[in-house]
């Protein structure tokens, strides 16, 4: 039989790459899969000036490659590979990596995160990557000195289009209800910034062009009035979903895809698989949390290896 890993962590994010520090330090010898995209989705955003110990901010991707340095420091054994399926059904867990290598694992810690959401306009998919983006520090760049529109008014719509302002030379922000989710001081940065017109209920219906982005079709939900935005990139700030489809016929989540966690722990409802960061949290969805909740799943699995260890030694006796 193959080798069973004692941990194996699934993400590399703030709560993958936290769990890995603890669980390496604890002597578990943890393997953590990195995923599709390295680092998470810190990786993709700018400034970080809510995480304790940077006085000064830091720039996300740093950030990520700090985290990753300090998970090797400590003998984390990081794969750059994607875990594709899981069997949880028998033990120890069995995890297939990139659709074709099967690993064993007496626990396994899960912290893929979430992912940016989509609208599903006609044209959207099509010009994606064309003037279609979900990430404005990504792409924000090929449209300097153009007219550009985003959607959404959460704080990841308000910090892109301040990110967009800077670059570009108008942001048409549509906002689909009279007020935003996002927090007032994100509000009021986008309320100030000059070439930054918020258009208050107002949805996009679809996106024009045909190699590249020529427009966006858009209504105003009160009056029902259309009209068409002359811009070259649309970017989409709506949310994300949890990567959690891989585990859905083995643990309990809520609707949109948040795995439940026992209140007070990361244990899930299967033996030995623990969830943490954003992939079980709906409400936080913070870098320090996922932080924090990584450090407890690598707790909980290092408590449950070492009851499982005195009940074989119950057993042997
Ligand atoms: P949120 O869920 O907070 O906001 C999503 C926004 O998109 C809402 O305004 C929502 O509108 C809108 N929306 C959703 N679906 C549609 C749709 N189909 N059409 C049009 N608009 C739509 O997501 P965020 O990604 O903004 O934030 C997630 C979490 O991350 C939050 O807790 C946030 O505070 C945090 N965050 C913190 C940052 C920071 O502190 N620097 C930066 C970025 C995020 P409606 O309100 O009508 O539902």
């Amino acid at each position: 039989m193959s080798k069973v890993e004692k941990v194996v962590i699934i993400g590399s994010g703030p709560a993958g790459y936290t769990a890995a520090v603890y669980a390496a330090r604890a002597g578990m010898e943890p393997v953590l899969y990195q995923g599709d995209q390295p680092g998470g989705q810190l990786t993709i955003t700018t400034d970080v000036e809510n995480y304790p110990g940077y006085p000064e901010g830091v720039q996300g991707p740093q950030m990520m490659i700090d985290f990753q340095k300090q998970a090797e420091r400590f003998g984390t054994r990081i794969i750059n590979g994607m875990v594709t399926a899981v069997d949880f059904s028998t033990y120890p867990h069995t995890l297939t990596i990139d659709e074709k290598e099967e690993v064993k694992a007496q626990t396994v810690i899960i912290s893929t995160g979430a992912s940016a959401k989509w609208l599903g306009l006609p044209g959207e998919e099509r010009l994606n990557g064309m003037g279609v983006s979900a990430c404005a520090v990504c792409d924000g760049f090929f449209f300097r000195g153009q007219e550009v529109a985003i959607v959404g008014g959460g704080d990841s719509a308000c910090e892109e289009a301040s990110y967009l302002s800077n670059i570009c030379k108008k942001v048409y922000m549509l906002v689909r209800r009279d007020e935003m989710r996002a927090s007032k001081i994100m509000e009021n940065r986008v309320r100030k910034a000059k070439n930054i017109e918020i258009l208050w209920n107002t949805e996009a219906t679809e996106v024009l062009g045909d190699k590249e982005v020529e427009g966006v079709k858009i209504i105003n939900n009160q009056s029902n009035e259309e009209s068409v935005l002359d811009v070259k990139a649309f970017f989409i700030a709506i949310g994300h979903k949890p990567n959690t489809d891989i585990f859905k016929n083995y643990l309990d989540m809520d609707e949109t895809g948040y795995i439940n966690t026992i209140p007070g722990s990361t244990r899930t409802n299967v033996e030995g698989v623990f969830a943490c960061g954003d992939a079980q949290d709906s409400i936080y969805r913070q870098a320090v949390t996922a932080a924090g909740t990584g450090c407890m799943a690598a707790l909980d699995a290092e408590r449950f290896l070492a009851e499982k260890e005195s009940e074989l030694v119950e057993e042997k006796n």
